[in-house]
């Protein structure tokens, strides 16, 4: 890490399994992206990719625990609920038995930048993101993953352009794109048309 970037922090506070409701609505979208390859695991081994839903009403969120990239299948303990977050400190607070990935940060930037976002999906794939790459709105290529200045990026180009539903570049973090609506159905669907357009 770079000298100035302030260290992820995340912090348990406990276990509450997420609801039959939300594993219902989260869980089958998860595994039709793992199937097209926008969730995934790289040659080295690495995950990418997760998926998140608004918790009905609220601020938090559940998103898929960190290191579940390989798995096509998860159960409800592969989910994490964030409870609570300061994106200028890089910290967030969560219920779950599993680690919350410092990716979470980026999900909560676009959930607080516009009440009317339910979902947020983001994704690796290489050819949407040279296809879209400054033909939508596009993070600069200076600010990577997972850091406050990514959030704020984030956040800025929902909170500017008033974005209902969308999709974002992050030219700083190799083939990643971010969805955003109002279901991850919605989401998936975004990605897919932006890959038939
Ligand atoms: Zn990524």
């Amino acid at each position: 890490m770079n000298e100035g970037v302030i260290k992820f922090q995340s912090i348990n506070v406990g276990f509450d399994e997420i609801s039959t409701f939300d594993f219902g609505t989260i869980n089958p979208i998860r595994k039709q992206c793992h199937k097209m390859g926008f969730i995934g695991i790289n040659e080295d081994g690495i995950g990418f990719g997760n998926l998140s839903i608004r918790v009905l009403k609220s601020n938090h969120f559940i998103i898929t625990a960190s290191a579940t990239g390989h798995r096509l299948d998860l159960e409800p303990k592969d989910y994490v609920k964030i409870i609570d977050l300061d994106i200028l400190q890089n910290n967030i607070t969560y219920l779950g038995t599993k680690e919350a990935s410092s990716e979470s940060l980026t999900h909560a930037a676009v959930y607080s930048a516009n009440s009317q976002i339910k979902a947020v999906l983001h994704i690796h794939h290489t050819v949407l993101w040279n296809k879209l790459i400054f033909k939508v709105p596009t993070t600069d290529e200076n600010i990577s993953y997972g850091t406050v200045e990514m959030a704020q990026a984030i956040s800025n180009l929902i909170r500017l352009r008033k974005l209902n539903e969308g999709i974002l570049v992050m030219a700083g973090h190799q083939d990643g794109l971010i969805a955003f609506a109002k279901n991850p159905a919605d989401c998936l669907k975004i990605i897919t048309r932006a890959l038939t357009d």
